[in-house]
């Protein structure tokens, strides 16, 4: 701490929120995808049904924030530039927002890029995230567990009916036993992303862990959501979201 101080990753003045690279002002300042009092938006559109019909009991999503400025500049800073403070403070805030609602889980697993997407970036980030989150909640983070099958066309371009299906089977859970078996997984996993859309990526990672055994409930966090269920596709960002 008095090596390397806290400075806030938005102003750039002295953190003041211990050992995370925030202020408190900018911290109120970020919008939240919930106001008090409000339903949680995601879940309104259908896609809460999609997800709770693979048959485990899956909580409402937790996305704590907006898609809007500065979440979405930090948001790409980290995905595009390999920034990694934006990794660090909203791992942070998630783990927070995830333990004041309890859900404190076994594994944190990441939503995995593909292969060629990973070489090309050189890291995930939602790895980066809930590798964070999972330093401050004292849980294992397993960003190898799942892995993506095939790449898919960019996400951004797609419908939500056609995300769905550009999905199924996207993913592959590792660790089967020698010999053959199911892989085993405990009981509570939390899949992290960094932003949330339709949905239909966040299935498509929950229905890979559902071969597992012994897992019960999988919990599906993202850092945020944009308020239309989709972001705008921009030139300088061929990733999916
Ligand atoms: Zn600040």
């Amino acid at each position: 701490m008095r090596l390397m101080p806290p400075r806030c990753l938005f102003c750039g003045q002295a953190g003041d929120l211990g050992r995370i690279d925030l202020c408190s002002d900018c911290l109120e300042a970020l919008p939240p995808l919930v106001e008090a009092g409000d339903r949680p938006r995601f879940g309104t559109t259908g896609e809460t049904m999609e997800l709770e019909n693979w048959g485990i009991e899956l909580e409402s999503a937790l996305v704590p924030f907006l898609y809007a400025p500065p979440t979405d500049a930090a948001l790409r800073a980290l995905k595009f530039h390999g920034d990694l403070a934006p990794a660090q403070v909203f791992g942070a805030l998630l783990a927070g927002a995830a333990a004041c609602r309890g859900e404190v889980p076994d594994l944190l697993v990441p939503v995995p890029l593909h292969a060629d997407r990973l070489h090309e970036r050189g890291f995930n980030q939602a790895a980066r995230i809930a590798r964070a989150a999972g330093l401050w909640l004292g849980r294992p983070c397993a960003p190898q567990l799942l892995s993506r099958r095939r790449s898919t066309p960019p996400q951004t371009s797609l419908a939500a009916a056609a995300r769905r299906a550009n999905l199924h089977g996207a993913f592959e859970l590792a660790g089967a036993p020698c010999g053959g078996g199911r892989p085993r997984l405990p009981s509570h996993v939390a899949l992290v992303d960094d932003v949330l859309t339709t949905g239909a990526t966040m299935a498509a990672a929950v229905e890979a862990l559902q071969v597992a055994e012994g897992l019960r409930r999988v919990s599906c966090w993202a850092v945020a959501r944009p308020a239309s269920g989709f972001l705008t596709p921009e030139p300088c960002s061929p990733g999916d979201p």
